[in-house]
């Protein structure tokens, strides 16, 4: 028997396959300014930022009516430095019911600190956190996810300081953070603290890493769908909640230009401003949002763990025989995200050998041997295109080489027609 006979036969034994219902995920808001962001961080010196307008409230303001419209409650990661010169702002975020939690005081990125330097920022931070919003503040983001091997006391000095979880790994590989062997899933970092946890920010798994699927400015530069098929993938198939982070300069197409950051900084930070909001609006509405501590609630209460629980093992088995029988459909990353969108002219219509690879290429049937990437060439280039460029941060403009690569087959004659994202 081969391994997929045996997993095909776990599948028929594995019970009804109602759906759970999808899970809650945590909707999350670094609250800081434009000219706070690392990306400017070279170019924009801490002591000049009082010389700068600040668009924060307003965005703030507007970010609160849209999650008020889409009825979604969120947590609002603050720093210290911004909560001191709004206190009004936190306190109507507190009076909409959103979660108040801390991004330290300044941005400091953690591995610039030493351990005293983080206690007295984490301290200072929740204190002014606390007297302003008149709640507990529990969380704790690290500036641009920015702890790791360097600063091994950062989850003790958390706990210490009275948070009990942090949402600061992010575990993949960038540019200027990442722990891309972290877990990808809520744990315990504490050995002897079982109360205390880190949340990671959301990543989806393929070819053997994990891509960066929480939000930031991959959600801006991404097709919206590419991002929303990623977010499914990660959470709904594996079953557990997600985490998605913007910030509110993202919500302001209208903000002064900061000049002479590079290139690469305007690009990561200018980058589709103009539809962010349209963008989040679908998001609010294509998923079930809330706040982290209330997502993650069974956790901090000490009562069980996300993601699979072990009396969830014929279920997982039987998804994972869905896909092995067809990865091409029941994967919509592997299948090549032109395939599987239905905003994309249906080219499996056009072709039916595209709708079962395995008519296409018998070794895909077989998980061994299959490659993983789609038959079909083009889509392949796609996807290895849309990988590497997702990997070298924003190096690339994915939406460019996508828009490059469909417009090349569309010419060919190999899909119909396509719409723009
Ligand atoms: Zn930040």
């Amino acid at each position: 028997m081969t391994d997929l006979d045996r997993l095909l036969r776990q599948d028929t034994t594995a019970g009804p396959t109602a759906q759970a219902s999808p899970p809650r995920h945590a909707m999350t808001v670094d609250v800081e300014d434009y000219f706070q962001v690392y990306a400017f961080f070279h170019c924009i010196p801490r002591d000049t930022w009082d010389g700068y307008a600040r668009r924060v409230e307003a965005n703030v303001d507007r970010i609160l009516t849209q999650f008020a419209a889409a009825n979604v409650s969120a947590t609002f990661f603050t720093l210290g430095w911004i909560a001191e010169r709004h206190p009004a702002m936190i306190r109507r975020i507190v009076e909409a019911g959103h979660e108040l939690a801390s991004h330290g005081y300044d941005h400091t990125r953690v591995d610039a600190m030493d351990a005293a330097a983080f206690r007295a920022d984490l301290l200072r931070t929740r204190n002014i956190l606390q007297d302003t919003g008149g709640v507990a503040v529990r969380g704790y983001r690290a500036p641009t996810f920015s702890i790791g091997p360097t600063t091994p006391w950062a989850f003790e000095i958390m706990a210490e300081t009275g948070h009990t979880y942090s949402s600061s790994v992010n575990p993949v590989r960038s540019d200027n953070y990442g722990m891309p062997d972290a877990p990808r899933t809520p744990y315990q970092p504490l050995p002897g603290n079982a109360a205390f946890w880190e949340f990671p920010m959301t990543t989806v798994r393929l070819f053997g890493r994990n891509l960066p699927c929480a939000g930031g400015g991959y959600f801006r530069l991404l097709p919206y769908w590419l991002f929303h098929r990623g977010f499914t993938r990660a959470t709904e198939t594996e079953r557990r909640a997600g985490i998605f982070y913007f910030h509110p300069w993202e919500v302001d197409p209208d903000q002064p230009r900061v000049p002479g950051c590079g290139w690469k900084s305007r690009l990561r930070h200018y980058t589709n401003l103009a539809r962010m909001s349209a963008r989040l609006e679908r998001l609010l509405g294509d998923f079930d949002w809330g706040r982290m501590d209330r997502v993650f609630a069974a956790e901090l209460a000490g009562t069980g763990a996300t993601g699979v629980a072990a009396t969830d093992a014929p279920r997982v088995l039987g998804q994972a025989a869905q896909h092995v029988a067809d990865p091409m459909l029941a994967d919509p990353m592997r299948a090549g995200p032109m395939l599987a969108d239905p905003m994309l002219a249906d080219p499996i219509q056009a072709d039916p050998t595209l709708a079962d690879p395995t008519l296409a290429d018998p070794t895909l049937a077989d998980p061994t041997l299959a490659d993983p990437h789609p038959a079909d060439p083009i889509l392949g280039a796609a996807l290895d295109l849309t990988t590497a460029a997702v990997q070298a941060d924003f190096n690339r403009t994915v939406d460019a080489n996508l828009d490059a690569i469909l417009d090349a087959a569309v010419a060919r004659g190999q899909y119909p027609s396509r719409k723009p994202t």
